[in-house]
């Protein structure tokens, strides 16, 4: 038999290797400034164009590399900081696996420019694909400096799958933010398209986190400290009733090395029990200080994983440091079934009205299941008129037989209606149980009035009496501008400054209180795309919006609101369908009831 094996070679080596290491534009930032700070930089410099497809610039005023150390520092398994196994159990630098190099300079157009102090001139090496292009002395400054452009020019596929700018600014900015916390003693200057965005000064780990995330984030904090013979805890946590729907800001940091591990945010969500709804994530700045002999790093290849030796302890000491520091700071309460019902509700702006209002309008004198009115899905006939209006009833809904709203109204009796596990409304009807997702039902609402409000080309805003101002960061300010038109036809009217905006207008719609919290989910769903197949911009933009407006899972919801979500549902066209194309509802019949208990 003829001998099949091959060993690759190097270039393909490289390119699979980069398959892990490199995911994006944010995995080259986040290797580059590890890079800088092992060469004990004390300035770093970075300028991003297009999100990072275009370029990445990272420039370092660190030890510099010599000609030799220039030349091979592309190759792979080619590092400084490791020489033996038992190294590996000893980690006290960044990198150590020696391929984040060679990796990137396998998928991009890579220069590297190094100079060591006591050297005259530096070296210059040009890289593309793992190809050398060029290596020439070249009059340099102190430290190093890698551009690395069009990444994935050489894997299409890999390129076609970046997400938009949007998206990848915001992990470029993740990883800055995870690197520039874990070191405040490094000055950080952060270019986008030209524009700084942060010029950070060596600083304190608590002065570092008001820098990147806004001065009011000083009153939100609470300090952590620990100390104990395997570990050493420092760092600070966000009030309870700054918790987040949305992730919100969680870092762990385990010898100054961002690292994710969802085994600890438990121990802190356990922490904050009985403070926070079950749904709502604490946010939270944590240093963890061990041994580096107990713990391995080497379990991922992007080094954000790591195993530690007792875990359980951590665990523990982390869950109990936390409540302790609650509980010091008067934050607790005395018992948590007499807690103040607003530390479940995380934004000032519940204070501001105390009538209890909706935050969604309901017509009291809309009723839809007026008696004679017969609504049938999924049958020949799905068009029924009301108020002169045809509405249309999705023709696809396999398994909706008839759903008869006499029934609905020979008991509309409101006790007919309950809400189950802060999530279903159920209904019954004279030969059925209607089964509501209140989520998703409230999504086609409001999904279908925002695009009747964009066909309409009504202005649908209201002047507040008293201008909002909320406070974000940068890049959450350069998302709400990129969005700005949008945003104004749906009748949000703001102004900037660096760091918060000032509403002045809102739609009819909108309920002031819920205002940043509507807000808040609405940049965390422009930032993360969920929807595909859209027909259009205006489209994107009201699933987006109805996905960041609409009542949640989780939330109570009173007899009025209740019937407005089953009124206003059986309203709309597409009843049977949310805008993500899942089901609002099932209906179950006394049949399926009966083959139950068979
Ligand atoms: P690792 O960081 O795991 O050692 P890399 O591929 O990231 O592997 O880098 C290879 C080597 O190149 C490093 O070990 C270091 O010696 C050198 N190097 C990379 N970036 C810099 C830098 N900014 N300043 C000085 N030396 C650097
Ligand atoms: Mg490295």
């Amino acid at each position: 038999m003829k001998n099949i094996i091959n060993i690759l070679p190097e270039n393909v080596a490289n390119q699979i290797a980069a398959g892990e290491v490199v995911q994006r534009p944010a995995s080259v930032l986040k290797e580059l400034l590890e890079n800088s700070i092992d060469a004990g930089s004390t300035e770093i410099h970075i300028e991003i164009k297009n999100a990072g497809k275009t370029s990445i610039l990272v420039f370092d005023d660190g030890i510099g590399m010599t000609k030799e150390d220039a030349e091979i520092c592309f190759n792979r398994h080619a590092t400084s900081k490791i020489s033996s196994a038992i190294d590996l159990f000893n980690i006290k630098s960044k990198g150590f696996r020696g391929e984040a190099l060679a990796s990137i300079a396998a998928i991009a157009h890579v220069q590297l420019i190094s100079k060591q102090r006591n050297d005259q001139l530096g070296t210059q090496i040009d890289i593309n694909g793992s190809q050398l292009v060029a290596n020439k002395s070249v009059v340099a400054e102190d430290g190093t400096k890698i551009l690395v452009k069009n990444l994935f020019f050489n894997i299409p596929a890999r390129r076609k799958f970046l997400k938009s700018n949007n998206v990848e600014n915001k992990h470029l900015m993740n990883e800055f933010f995870r690197v520039s916390l874990s070191h405040p003693e490094v000055n950080f200057i952060f270019l986008n398209e030209g524009k700084e965005i942060y010029n950070l000064k060596t600083s304190t780990f608590k002065k570092r986190i008001i820098e990147l995330f806004g001065n009011k984030t000083n009153e939100k904090l609470v300090p952590i400290n620990e100390e104990t013979e395997i570990l050493r805890l420092n760092g600070f946590i966000f009030k309870p009733e700054f918790s987040k729907k949305t992730r919100g800001q969680q870092y762990f940091f385990v010898n100054n090395r961002f690292i994710k591990s969802p085994y600890l945010n438990h121990a802190v969500k356990v922490a904050f029990e009985g403070l926070i709804d079950t749904n709502y994530n604490p946010s939270y700045f944590l240093n963890l200080h061990v041994d580096p002999k107990t713990i391995d790093i080497n379990i991922h290849p992007t080094k954000t994983e790591i195993k530690f030796e007792d875990e359980h302890s951590i665990y523990a000491i982390l869950r109990s440091s936390i409540k302790h520091s609650l509980g010091q700071y008067n934050i607790s309460p005395i018992l948590d079934f007499e807690r103040d019902k607003n530390l479940d509700i995380p934004y000032d702006f519940d204070k501001k009205s105390s009538d209890g209002s909706m935050s969604i309008e309901v017509n009291s004198n809309y009723n839809p299941f007026k008696k004679n009115k017969t609504i049938s899905l999924g049958n020949a006939n799905h068009n029924f008129e009301k108020d002169g209006h045809t509405l249309q009833f999705a023709s696809d809904s396999e398994d909706f037989t008839q759903l008869d709203f006499n029934d609905i109204n020979s008991s509309a009796n409101t006790n007919q209606i309950i809400q189950f596990n802060k999530k279903y409304i159920i209904n019954k009807t004279k030969s059925s149980v209607v089964v509501i997702n209140q989520e998703r039902a409230h999504q086609r609402i409001l999904y279908e009035k925002f695009l009747k409000l964009i066909s309409s080309n009504k202005k649908n805003s209201q002047k507040l009496l008293y201008p909002s101002e909320l406070e974000y960061n940068s890049q959450d300010i350069r998302i709400l501008k990129s969005n700005y038109d949008q945003l104004k036809i749906f009748g949000i009217e703001f102004k900037f400054n660096e760091n918060s905006i000032i509403i002045s207008s809102l739609p009819s719609f909108l309920n002031e209180k819920d205002l940043k919290l509507h807000i808040d989910n609405l940049l965390y769903n422009l930032q993360n795309e969920t929807p595909t197949n859209n027909f259009s911009e205006s489209d994107l933009f009201s699933k987006i919006l109805s996905k960041s407006m609409s009542i949640k899972n989780g939330k109570i919801l009173d007899t009025k609101e209740l019937e407005y979500i089953i009124n206003s549902l059986f309203a709309c066209k597409e009843a049977s369908r949310c805008p993500f194309n899942k089901k609002t509802f099932v209906k179950i019949n006394a049949n399926d009831i009966e083959n139950m208990f068979k």
